[in-house]
């Protein structure tokens, strides 16, 4: 067997991992954990240290990890047929129902679901889709995709883009200039310190209504956006947000895109956060929880409006000129269709509502007197922690003097949770598998208050 010395060798001369910073790498000032298996919420290295998982990998592992019934379906998929694709004229038995079992659990809108392999190849779908669909009808200059400061859409050319955090723009020379970007649904960062849910709402309306008319509505195409922010902190909306702006966005023929790669198939306890806010989404965008990450797998689901008129158009332009070789790779979907399946049979969906409620509250009671807590915040199992370094002025650490969300993940790591400081501002966010237990979540958050005394 491979000694550690040895693997970490091997990693830091030949791996290049993604978002991280390659030079304290290089330099040993960062380690690589490495695991090697798992059961439940429970994840264990190479040196059997085991980790209760606050954040199910990329918030995805949502079924928790081991699940023979996944492992078996991919595994007799692969022996009977691992590969056939799905272009013009094929497809597989395994694929098809899938598809049948999304559109079962979406909202009724919805018609048809195109698969990739992951969220940022879903998003870019979607844009191709929504500039399709323009075309066809008539509208080429109408283009533009608003999305929102702090959303996360993926680290492609176009969901770089999209993506409102400045580590995915800067050095990359994004956003491209189809994308345009409105104010964050954070209330906690309000603008004024007076202002109710409502004004807030009324304020994120007011600007994506002055973005609109500076650029002109007969040039935006679509508004993407998360239910509940995501990598951008862990930020439910105000109240009334989803109503106010899907208003606008009607009022000005602009489709909705909703990137449900997190929140679909149950995290907020709902099936799609479309269903938890009112969303009458014109595609959704689905990834993680769709096979819990067994394998990789995502897909936007398109809706009845928006199909119409890309059927229409293929008799006018041909065959949609966009495909992926691994688009419903058999083996996604047998891992989608057996993850599908026990989220129903575990009622993952209603215990994540549950458990995840009780873990936010449990978690904003046992912070609620810290001087350096300003908020804590989530829906469902997705829960923040808002470090400030003044309370009443909500004013944020000095970033060049302390890290606090980072060294709070790295002591609750040597406590034996993992829990995720998020990329920008100083907030620590959990997002655990939904099947987590009350005594679970009384763990994380007993671990949490130890390592918030320890770091501040
Ligand atoms: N959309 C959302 C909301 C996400 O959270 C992510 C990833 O975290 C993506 C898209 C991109 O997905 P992927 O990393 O699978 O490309």
């Amino acid at each position: 067997m491979l000694t550690n010395d040895q693997l970490a060798l091997w990693d830091r001369e030949n791996f290049f991992h993604p978002s991280t910073h390659l030079a304290q790498h290089a330099r040993g000032e960062t380690t690589t954990r490495i695991m090697r298996g798992g059961d439940g919420v429970y994840i264990e290295d190479r040196d059997g240290t085991r980790f209760l998982d606050a954040f199910a990998g990329l918030y995805c592992v949502n079924v928790g990890y081991g699940r023979p019934e996944i492992a078996e379906a991919i595994a007799a998929q692969a022996k009977e047929l691992a590969y056939y694709h799905a272009y013009v004229g094929h497809g597989t038995e395994v694929s098809i129902t899938l598809a049948k079992m999304i559109l079962d659990r979406a909202p009724s809108n919805m018609s048809k679901v195109y698969f990739g392999l992951g969220g940022s190849d879903a998003n870019e779908t979607n844009v191709k889709l929504v500039w399709y669909y323009n075309n066809v009808l008539g509208r080429p200059e109408k283009k533009k995709i608003i999305s929102r400061w702090r959303g996360y859409h993926g680290s492609g050319l176009m969901t770089g883009s999209l993506t409102g955090l400045e580590l995915f723009h800067k050095a990359f020379d994004l956003p491209l200039p189809q994308v345009i970007h409105t104010e964050a649904p954070y209330y906690y960062r309000r603008p004024k310190a007076e202002m109710t849910e409502a004004d807030f709402t009324a304020h994120c309306v007011a600007e994506l209504e002055t973005l609109i008319d500076r650029e002109g509505a007969d040039t935006i195409a679509a508004f993407i956006g998360e239910p509940v922010l995501g990598t951008g902190g862990i930020v439910p909306p105000p109240a009334g947000y989803w109503e106010a702006i899907q208003t606008v966005l009607r009022r000005h023929d602009i489709l909705l895109i909703a990137d449900e790669v997190v929140t679909g198939f149950g995290r907020l306890g709902s099936m799609f956060g479309s269903d938890h806010y009112g969303i009458e989404a014109d595609i959704i965008t689905i990834a993680k929880g769709l096979t819990s990450a067994y394998a990789p797998l995502s897909g936007s689901i398109v809706s009845d409006r928006v199909w119409k008129v890309l059927e229409q158009g293929t008799d006018a332009l041909g065959p949609i000129g966009h495909g992926w070789t691994y688009s419903a790779h058999p083996i996604g979907a047998a891992a989608g269709v057996a993850n599908l399946r026990l989220i129903d049979e575990l009622g993952l969906v209603s215990n994540a509502g549950d458990v995840g409620g009780y873990l936010n509250r449990t978690m904003r009671e046992a912070l609620a007197d810290h001087p350096n807590v300003g908020e804590v915040r989530g829906e469902g199992m997705l829960c923040a922690v808002e470090f400030v370094e003044d309370r009443d002025t909500r004013r944020p650490f000095d970033p060049a003097r302390k890290l606090v969300p980072q060294m709070a993940a790295t002591l609750l790591a040597q406590d034996r949770v993992i829990a995720r400081a998020m990329p920008q501002g100083d907030i620590l966010g959990f997002a655990p598998p939904l099947c987590l237990t009350r005594e679970e979540a009384d763990k994380v958050v007993e671990a949490t208050v130890r390592a918030v005394e320890a770091t501040l």
